[in-house]
């Protein structure tokens, strides 16, 4: 199977992972992944509990990854997870 891929400036294949998932049981919402994805494909969505509003992150627009990972390397809770994907033909 033959994933997207592309190069580095210096001319290394790279195969991107795009966003796959994120564990909203795991999110405490503290935004760091918001703040480091620049191609809007993040939203936060609030919960209503007894309690507190609880705000957790979710994918809004899968499409506009760019499969960069920032949003991954930010988070303190290791919520995401990625996957390359299948290239067409
Ligand atoms: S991998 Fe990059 S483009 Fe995709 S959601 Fe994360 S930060 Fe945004
Ligand atoms: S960085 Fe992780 S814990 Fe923080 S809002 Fe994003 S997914 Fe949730």
């Amino acid at each position: 199977m033959a994933f997207i891929t592309g190069v580095t400036k210096d001319g290394h294949e790279w195969t991107p992972q795009f966003i796959k998932a994120i564990d909203k049981d795991l999110c405490i919402g503290c935004g760091r992944c918001y703040k480091a994805c620049t191609m809007d494909v993040l939203t936060y969505e609030e919960v209503d509990s007894e309690d507190s509003a609880k705000a957790y992150m979710t994918i809004a627009t899968a499409g506009n990854c760019i499969g960069c990972q920032a949003c991954g390397r930010t988070c303190p809770k290791k919520c995401f997870t990625f996957e390359p994907v299948e290239a067409k033909a």
